[in-house]
């Protein structure tokens, strides 16, 4: 079905020169498309300033400065869910609204937070270097891991969606689940630490899958990591910027933790020299979320939510900020 002409003629931006493709194909059916490099005022001419109703936007910086050179901006359509780059508290204040694309990556960043544990107990990857290396050929079986899942406690750093689909999966492990959030979550039945520090005393597994941002800005320190003990194993999923990284790789350099395994980084697509070289680390490029089906349905909600405000005046997943904001129509 083709879009309504009155919508095609609202303009829609997309301040950077990657964006999914599915969404910026999406973009330009339904509106009228416009890119420009960077979200950089000195881009933003009188006309776009004039024109510009809505943003779609990844892993892009818009900052106060941005969203107040366009007048006319309604929405900001975020891509993804750690929306932390975007000035939503100032988009709020100006009545601009703010979406994120929550629960559709649920499953599949839990499938991969739950491999990146097994994994990092059981050496996956110099077990599988053991072999492709021939010695398994000339030396014989690889050696007993250090580690197991069996036995292990976790806890997890953010029982929030993404928090609450680990631990419905490592529960089928038979692992004892705790969680540290701000404030409890009555949705589910294990154990809540009001400190991050008092929930590392506790167990032995780590799983962060906090949001970025000021709150929990190195939030896991080397306190926490030795709180967490030498059997200690972190997993992060959430962001590289939750992790002291310095702390994190002199911790498993020394002996304080046992490993870690990492899917994202404070300062991306940068990763610390000392936790290339640190023992026992797992490490991967962000792609928990990265599966061609998962991210086409990011896209979609993204896509969907600047539809949804643009015909009905209702965005479908607003961000916490922008919640009580009111809609354009009933
Ligand atoms: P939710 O908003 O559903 O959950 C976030 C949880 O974190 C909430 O339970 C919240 O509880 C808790 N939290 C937030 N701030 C703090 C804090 N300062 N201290 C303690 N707990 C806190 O988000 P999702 O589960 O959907 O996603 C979580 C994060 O995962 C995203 O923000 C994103 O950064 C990351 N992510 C990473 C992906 C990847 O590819 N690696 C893909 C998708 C998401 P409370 O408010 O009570 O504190």
């Amino acid at each position: 079905m083709s879009a309504p002409a009155f919508r095609r003629d609202v303009t829609i931006l997309v301040p950077s020169a990657t964006l999914h493709a599915h969404a910026v194909s999406r973009i330009s059916e339904e509106f009228r498309l416009v890119r420009i490099e960077r979200a950089d005022i000195a881009l933003i001419t009188p006309e776009l300033a004039a024109q510009v109703r809505g943003i779609a936007a990844a892993m892009t910086v818009l900052d106060a400065t941005f969203i107040d050179a366009l007048p006319k901006l309604e929405i900001i359509g975020y891509f993804g869910m750690g929306y932390e780059s975007v000035d939503a508290a100032h988009a709020a204040s100006r009545g601009v609204i703010v979406t994120n694309t929550p629960d559709v990556m649920n499953e599949e960043v839990a499938d991969v937070a739950v491999g990146l544990l097994l994994a990092c107990v059981r050496e996956f990857g110099s077990a599988e270097a053991w072999l492709r290396s021939g010695r398994w050929m000339r030396e014989g079986n690889y050696l007993l891991s250090a580690a197991t899942l069996r036995g292990r406690s976790v806890g997890i750093f953010g029982m929030g969606r993404i928090g609450t689909a680990i631990a419905r999966r490592l529960e089928a492990f038979g692992v004892s689940i705790a969680y540290h959030n701000r404030s409890r979550n009555d949705a589910v039945p294990y154990r809540y630490f009001p400190t991050l520090l008092e929930m590392a005393a506790s167990v032995d597994t780590l799983i962060s899958v906090a949001p970025g941002g000021p709150s929990t800005e190195k939030a896991i320190n080397a306190e926490v990591l030795k709180a967490l003990g030498p059997d200690g194993v972190v997993v992060n999923v959430g962001r590289g910027s939750t992790i002291d990284e310095a702390a994190l790789a002199e911790a498993l350099t020394t002996g304080v933790i046992r490993g870690a395994a990492l899917d994202v980084f404070a300062d991306e697509p940068r990763v610390p020299q000392a936790l290339l070289d640190a023992p026992n680390t797992l490490l991967l490029p962000h792609i928990a979320s990265a599966s061609r089906r998962t991210r086409a349905a990011v896209a979609d909600l993204c896509v969907d939510n600047l539809v949804s405000w643009f015909d009905k005046g209702r965005p479908l997943t607003p961000v916490r900020e922008c919640a009580d904001l009111p809609y354009r129509a009933g």
